[in-house]
């Protein structure tokens, strides 16, 4: 699996359960965090686009100047990349998706059409600004799966997250069962939509360029607290691009002070500190992440999503 020239692979996930802790059951090789959190899994070849040097850092994201785009050539590396030029402010995109929440579960015949065509609404609302930058957003794949299923990134199971994302193929895979358990997201009306919207997060990395940053620097970290503050850097920043889609389509998805509250309840269930065994410090605290979906809701600007300028009090 690693075979693929190279690929430096990262498993990245969003493990968000009620109860029960995931064990570190991920298989996925390369893993760059395992367990419970699990959901995405990132390659890029050694042989990759080399990404631009990233520009000092400016402290709190907020005070990051945005960086002038020019399309032709955008900037792909993590702390300057061109996506922080898009600004998606006051925009609302209509999908006609309908939201389903988990609670029944959608059957299983059901759920990959279903979130197909979320992922649909997912790359209207990013592809065109994105081309404006000099990205091109490609539609990831969907795979459901029982059991486990083997992706270029490495084999995945039922135990380890809600969903995966896997760079080196482009694909967001989801057990089919997962739905039917305890997760916390299926208790949320917008489980399916806002977990989908995070994994698609990390499919924007990928086609912005900053997975092959961030593979990199994971395989050169020297300990494995560096490693985890890289793959928070990472999650917390998909939870921020989850929180830009959920506001662009606000209106479409009928999003609600509800809905808002049911976010926080999610989130109140996935921080690395609860419970706190045998829980790894590579998403972030709940605070943490509720923090990051924010920036994304309330301001729907990408510029606000830097987790990588952000002072290491931020990503904890
Ligand atoms: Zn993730």
């Amino acid at each position: 699996m690693l075979g693929l020239s190279a690929a430096t692979i990262l498993a990245l996930i969003i493990g968000l359960q009620l109860i029960g802790r995931l064990g570190p059951g991920s298989d996925a090789p390369g893993t760059a965090t395992d367990g419970r959190t699990t959901d995405a899994a990132t390659s890029s070849s050694a042989g990759s686009p080399t990404p631009t040097d990233p520009p000092p850092t400016a402290g709190a994201p907020s005070a990051t100047p945005r960086p002038k785009a020019k399309p032709d050539r955008p900037n792909r590396s993590l702390k300057g990349n061109s996506l922080y030029a898009v600004d998606l402010d006051g925009t609302q995109v209509r999908c006609g998706i309908t939201v389903r929440p988990a609670k029944p579960p959608v059957r299983n015949a059901d759920l990959a059409p279903y979130l197909r065509s979320l992922v649909k609404c997912l790359v209207k609302v990013h592809r065109k600004p994105l081309a404006a930058r000099g990205f091109t957003v490609t539609e990831p794949r969907i795979k459901v799966y029982r059991s486990t299923v083997r992706a270029a990134c490495g084999r995945f199971d039922q135990k380890g997250a809600p969903a995966y994302y896997c760079s080196a193929d482009q694909t967001i895979y989801w057990p089919a069962s997962r739905d039917d358990g305890r997760e916390a997201y299926t208790f949320a009306r917008l489980g399916y939509t806002a977990l989908l919207a995070h994994e698609f997060g990390h499919h924007l990395q990928a086609v912005t360029g900053m997975v092959n940053e961030y593979g990199r620097r994971y395989a050169q970290a020297e300990s494995p607290g560096a490693r985890y503050q890289l793959s928070r850097r990472l999650e917390l920043q998909a939870q921020c691009f989850e929180g830009v889609f959920l506001a662009t389509v606000a209106r479409s998805i009928e999003f609600s002070a509800a809905d808002r509250a049911e976010l926080r309840i999610w989130h109140g269930f996935t921080g690395d500190e609860d419970p706190p065994d045998r829980r790894e410090p590579d998403h972030g605290t709940s605070a943490a992440q509720l923090r990051w979906l924010a920036r994304g809701l309330d301001s729907q600007d990408f510029g606000r999503c830097n987790t990588w300028n952000a002072p290491r009090s931020e990503v904890k």
